[in-house]
């Protein structure tokens, strides 16, 4: 009785075993590259992203239990360019898996073959300047989602070659999606083209290109460097000047200067979604932009 319970339970660990073997453990910097690895690698991939969706991706606090997630990865996917430079290499490093390093079959930098907007031409990081290699925040475009699901695509398939099929075809219905849905948001953004705005941050550079918004200036004087009065006092006359309607921030960034801006001129604050997981209705990559388009054509209006 006792032999055939032991067999039996030998039998469960081993089916456990195999179920897991098969399953290809990613880790993400962000929600949206998690959102975006699950769609290519479907019921293959179990992933988890480590930056939630209202937290801001420059800075996030390392937590041991990230680097016991990377350890036992089987990929890595990073946004890359400076955007994760505070945390995310020295949790690699931590995590001491030779699987998931730069340059290893399971490092996935999805930055590849992005065209970057805002490459400065000389490096001056002691200005606070956090965006030295260009404006990082490439996935707010949504054309720019395709080729990250390209690189994670690859990445995929140079670890798990048998599901290449599987993983292409995945990607192709990742690409007609986007292309539909972007007929749907390019339609709703159509009358607002050239709206002048204000935003928080430099981080919808690539969004703003693609649906036609002009951001005029910030609230922060440099990004990473925090709004100080005389650029508040800056923007509250171009505001004023070019009557512009929207403000722009992010979860993460405190409310009150875009409030006092907003106060003394009319101008509206929105808090649009920068990543997935900002808000609970923003659950994927589409989401996201089906979210910021309701937003803000509600606020334009
Ligand atoms: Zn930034």
């Amino acid at each position: 009785m006792k032999t055939k319970k032991i067999i039996l339970l030998g039998i469960f660990i081993g089916i456990v075993n195999f179920s897991k073997a098969g399953i290809i453990r990613v880790v993400t910097t962000t929600q949206d590259t998690k959102s975006i690895t699950e769609f290519i690698g479907g019921n293959k991939v179990d992933v988890f992203g480590i930056a939630t969706g209202y937290q801001n991706p420059h800075f996030v606090d390392p937590k041991p239990s990230y680097i016991i997630k990377l350890s036992n990865a089987d990929l890595f996917v990073t946004l890359g360019l400076d955007l994760e430079a505070g945390w995310s290499p020295s949790l690699l490093a931590s995590s001491k898996n030779k699987k998931i390093q730069k340059g290893s079959d399971g490092y996935v930098d999805a930055s590849v073959g992005i065209k970057l907007m805002q490459v400065p031409s000389a490096i001056n990081r002691a200005e606070g300047d956090i965006h030295i290699f260009g404006n990082p925040h490439y996935w707010l475009d949504p054309d720019n989602g395709k080729q990250i699901a390209k690189n994670i695509c690859s990445g995929l398939i140079r670890i798990s070659p048998e599901n290449k099929s599987f993983f292409e075809a995945n990607l192709k219905s990742f690409d007609d999606k986007i292309d539909l849905k972007m007929k749907e948001w390019l339609v709703k953004m159509a009358p607002y083209k050239g709206t002048q705005v204000i935003a928080y941050h430099n981080e919808w550079c690539y969004f703003e290109t693609h649906f036609g918004l002009k951001i005029i200036d910030f609230l922060e004087p440099k990004p990473g460097i925090p709004p100080s009065p005389s650029q508040l006092v800056k923007v509250i006359g171009e505001v004023n000047t070019n009557k512009i309607k929207v403000i722009i921030s992010s979860p993460y960034f405190t409310t009150s200067s875009a409030e006092m801006v907003g106060k003394q001129t009319g101008a509206k604050p929105v808090i649009l979604a920068t990543s997935v997981g900002a808000f609970d209705s923003v659950k994927t990559y589409f989401d996201l932009f089906d979210y910021n388009i309701t937003k803000l054509t509600e606020a334009l209006k």
